[in-house]
């Protein structure tokens, strides 16, 4: 079956577009058939997976209005996964949906239109909570929270599970957290293990084991249109999203093997 899951927080600058892109391409590897939906109209992660957002003719916003089918408008990667790209015409898009029946799960409806075509879909969202992570979160059968360990990372957290409960009272009843993910984590940062210790207590083994680090091959990536795992593959970035990965599918799998006691 596919997985849909919504890369969300409405923090800026968590990592959001850095974990979609680079578990997308772990995934990838991994022989998993992958989409990412590039769903900010930043356009980052579309960027990132080496698709031009300024020449890109169809986008997630020509979908979303029904416009164009989403076949039309996803594109293959060189990483090996395919992206339906984004770029500012998304906001457009947001706006004129304000007024269309069934706004919030226009995202939902085009997608149940690949089938199983795919067995994991990535959706990258926009630093809001607005129609357009609406609308993935609709669609979504999980959420993944990247969460950066720092002060105030807890009350950010606040409005975005108020919003994942608001979702499943009204539109996606079955929507669960994916789980949390510590990103750019420096094990130097007394504040960064304070932090990491109180999301562990708060959410239990909702947070990933896997822990991804500061790292600068990471931030250098996206500048030259490549995913970590092409960029540099030896990289303790990518060491860390081949982790989630793996992570991820042994999850999948079912419950990893309980260690014997004693
Ligand atoms: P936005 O809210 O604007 O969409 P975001 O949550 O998608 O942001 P990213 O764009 O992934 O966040 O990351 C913000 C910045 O931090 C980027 O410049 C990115 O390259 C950098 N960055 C992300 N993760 C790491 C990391 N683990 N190590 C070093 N730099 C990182
Ligand atoms: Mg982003």
């Amino acid at each position: 079956m596919t997985r849909i899951i919504a890369v969300a927080n409405q923090k800026g600058g968590v990592g959001k577009t850095t974990t979609a892109v680079n578990l997308a391409a772990a995934l990838a590897e991994a022989r998993r058939k992958v989409l990412l939906i590039d769903l900010d109209p930043q356009g980052n992660a579309t960027m990132a997976a080496g698709i031009d957002k300024r020449t890109v003719r169809l986008t997630g916003c020509e979908v979303l209005l029904e416009e164009a089918t989403i076949e039309q408008a996803i594109q293959p990667t060189e990483a090996g996964f395919d992206l339906l790209p984004g770029s500012g015409d998304l906001t457009a898009a947001e706006l004129k949906l304000m007024d269309s029946l069934a706004r919030e799960s226009r995202l939902k409806d085009q997608l149940a239109k690949l089938g199983e075509r795919y067995d994991t879909i990535l959706i990258d969202c926009p630093p809001t909570l607005h129609l357009l992570t609406v609308n993935a979160l609709t669609a979504a059968h999980g959420v993944l929270i990247p969460v950066q360990c720092e002060y105030f990372a807890l009350e950010g957290l606040s409005s975005l599970l108020d919003t994942i409960k608001a979702v499943r009272a009204r539109l996606n009843p079955s929507l669960e957290i994916e789980g949390l993910l510590r990103t750019m984590y420096d094990m130097r940062n007394n504040l960064g293990n304070e932090v990491s210790l109180q999301l562990t207590k708060h959410f239990g083994d909702k947070v990933f084991r896997s822990i991804i680090p500061r790292n600068v091959r990471l931030a250098e990536a996206p500048s030259h249109g490549k995913p970590i795992t092409l960029y540099d593959r030896e990289s303790r970035g990518a060491a860390a999203y081949i982790g989630l990965a793996g992570e991820m599918l042994r999850r999948d799998g079912g419950p990893e093997p309980v260690a014997a006691a004693n």
